[in-house]
């Protein structure tokens, strides 16, 4: 019996994977029939808790990748910010706030809240004092709310730098290590990048637990 196509469709079905039947439905009815090669390769660690650098061109799908792993992280009965999303732009930041809560919907009432300059204080604040469970944002603005304390990292569990090489070019490391150095020390990382340049390894020795590296070849 020849199972080269059955054994390949088997190991990038999302069913495969320690998701509760209902985001596994949930994938399905978003048409996320199969796991795109990013997600194949991150998703089986990333649910183990370990930390990772990721490493796929846009368009992979990376962000099901971090989404996925965060919301198994997650308590939606605990009313506090759980996982923390760092993204280089508002438009970014949008972009994954949407995706999350498309990958969230079929769970009980998971709030994401998104924290990005160039918007008034005042209704982010509101927000989050009406109880987040996940923040994406830019990082300093969330270094803003944290010098504020109105941002309570402390029961953290997922810190996820998304676009990191953009992040790096925008000259973020220094919010990002301050960010980093709020979060409680035992949380998991997961750093996402389209490129791999030098700076990420340096953020890695810095804010992350023996990470594991994924590279997916761009031809995919
Ligand atoms: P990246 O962050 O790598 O640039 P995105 O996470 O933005 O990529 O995903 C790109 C597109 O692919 C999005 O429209 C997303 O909804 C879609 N997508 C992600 N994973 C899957 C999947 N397993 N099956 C089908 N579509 C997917
Ligand atoms: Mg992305």
């Amino acid at each position: 019996m020849n199972t080269n196509a059955a054994t390949t469709a088997a190991t990038s079905s999302f069913d495969q994977l320690a998701l509760s039947p209902a985001t596994i439905a949930n994938l399905t009815a978003l048409g996320y029939t199969a796991m795109t090669a990013i997600q194949a390769a991150a998703l089986p660690p990333a649910l183990l808790g370990k930390d990772l650098i990721a490493q796929a061109k846009t368009g992979s799908g990376k962000t099901a990748a971090f989404g996925l792993a965060l919301l198994a992280n997650l308590n939606p009965r605990r009313f506090a910010v759980q996982s923390l999303v760092l993204c280089p732009t508002r438009e970014l930041a949008d972009q994954v706030t949407a995706e999350i809560r498309r990958l969230a919907r079929a769970e009980e009432n998971i709030k994401v809240v998104t924290l990005c300059g160039g918007v008034a204080m005042r209704g982010q604040i509101a927000s989050l004092e009406h109880g987040a469970h996940i923040v994406v944002g830019t990082p300093g603005r969330i270094m803003d709310h944290l010098e504020r304390e109105t941002l309570d990292l402390s029961a953290l569990n997922t810190l996820v730098l998304d676009e990191a090489d953009r992040m790096l070019d925008m000259g973020f490391v220094d919010d990002i290590a301050k960010v980093a150095a709020r979060c409680p020390a035992n949380r998991q990382t997961l750093l996402f990048s389209a490129t791999y340049p030098e700076g990420i390894a340096r953020i890695a020795a810095r804010f992350m637990r023996d990470p594991q590296r994924i590279e997916v070849a761009s031809q995919h």
